[in-house]
């Protein structure tokens, strides 16, 4: 394989900004990506990985950066997308000299970039960062945990595909299997069977979140990892990893749709996307199911009220339908219907900013 050529796929992707930083006093080592600011500040996750090489951890970022910029696009934030990575053993290199060092290339950056948690960093790693630039969102006593926000974004995704396909929105008069009932899985399930659900089938691979869902919800049926995707059920949710929709499981799926919190689900975005389209069955794109948590946190930057994150993430209900719809006019996948939903966003905001006005 030739060498990775940083410009020609940043010309190809269209980045805006590529920041290698290096800190002497602990180590630090990391890349931020920049991919769009059309819509504002680029906001995207720190994540802390050992990498194998420089090469995967630069081309890990800049996917991951390009991949905020479709999510808050089409969840009509304000936002652009961005994403850095620290490359390391988290268990090993976190500190609060080691956090602050990262806050200052934040700093450095002038607001293009505004960092948050992700893989490895935690709400205390924040706080390092804010103590020395403001471009820092999930902080302590603010927006708090994103899952149940990020979750209810998923619920009303849910109810979005069953009215696609059935014409009818009711929880009550359907049936769900959910993959993983982690922090995600766990409040969709309870937000399903306060919604009065006919069925929930649930599977996981934790003993301990097994049982936590066997205490509270007795009536939601576990079954096992191999059998939750050819369950005779309405939706599948997939909540657990990515890559979960692949050549083995997609033939397996009786559900007519899928609708979940896991990111890049589909293995090969094209090939799988394709494959369900192909079986008739409905996939709601996952970056757009699953912007409850960057919703949550963008409205920290407004000054954070709960409602208000919840209203807003209500919203991807509407959103989610004129996704299926631009799917089945444009004859594409519903992954690609969301890239242009998103890419639409971008160009007609483009476009408006077009004139110069003095302030
Ligand atoms: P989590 O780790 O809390 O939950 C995932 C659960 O899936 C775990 O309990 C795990 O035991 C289980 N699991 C893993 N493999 C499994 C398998 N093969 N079969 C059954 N269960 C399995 O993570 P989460 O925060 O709920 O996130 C789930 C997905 O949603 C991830 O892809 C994440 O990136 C995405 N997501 C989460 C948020 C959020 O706010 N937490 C926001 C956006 C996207």
């Amino acid at each position: 394989m030739g060498e990775f050529q940083v410009f020609d796929y940043m010309q190809k992707h269209e980045y805006e900004q590529v920041v290698y930083f290096y800190d002497k006093s602990t180590g630090l080592k990391g890349i931020t990506a920049i991919h769009n600011t059309t819509l504002g500040p680029a906001l995207g996750g720190t994540r802390i990985w050992n990498y194998a090489n420089e090469e995967e951890a630069l081309v890990d970022v800049l996917r991951l950066a390009r991949g905020m910029t479709y999510k808050s696009a089409a969840a009509g934030l304000n936002l652009g997308g961005g994403k850095t990575v620290l490359i390391g053993d988290a268990s090993k290199i976190k500190s609060e000299a080691y956090f602050r060092a990262f806050g200052r290339f934040v700093q450095s950056l002038n607001g293009r970039y505004i960092t948050a948690e992700d893989v490895n960093t935690s709400t205390r790693d924040m706080g390092y960062i804010a103590m020395e630039t403001k471009h820092v969102v999930g902080l302590e006593g603010k927006s708090g945990n994103p899952s149940p926000v990020t979750a209810m974004g998923v619920f009303h995704a849910v109810k979005a595909g069953l009215q696609y396909k059935f014409g009818d929105a009711d929880i009550a008069d359907h049936t769900f299997a959910v993959q993983g009932a982690g922090q995600t899985g766990y409040f969709l399930i309870n937000y399903l069977v306060e919604a009065g659900a006919k069925k929930v089938y649930f599977t996981e691979i934790s003993p301990r979140h097994i049982e936590r869902m066997k205490q509270e919800h007795p009536e939601v049926e576990y079954v096992k990892p191999e059998d939750i995707f050819g369950l005779d059920v309405d939706v599948l949710s997939p909540c657990a990893l990515g890559g979960a929709l692949n050549d083995t499981t997609i033939p397996q799926i009786h559900a007519p749709v899928v609708c979940g919190s896991a990111n890049n689900v589909l293995l090969d975005e094209d090939k799988h996307g394709a494959m369900l389209k192909d079986r008739g069955i409905i996939y709601c794109p996952d970056f757009v199911a699953n912007a409850g948590g960057i919703i949550n946190v963008y409205h920290e930057l407004q000054g954070y009220d709960r409602d208000r994150a919840m209203a807003d993430t209500k919203k991807i209900y509407d959103r989610m339908l004129e996704i299926l719809a631009i799917a089945d006019d444009q004859n594409i996948t519903s992954q690609q219907a969301a890239k242009v939903f998103a890419k639409q966003r971008i160009q007609s905001v483009h476009d408006v900013r077009s004139n110069y006005i003095p302030r």
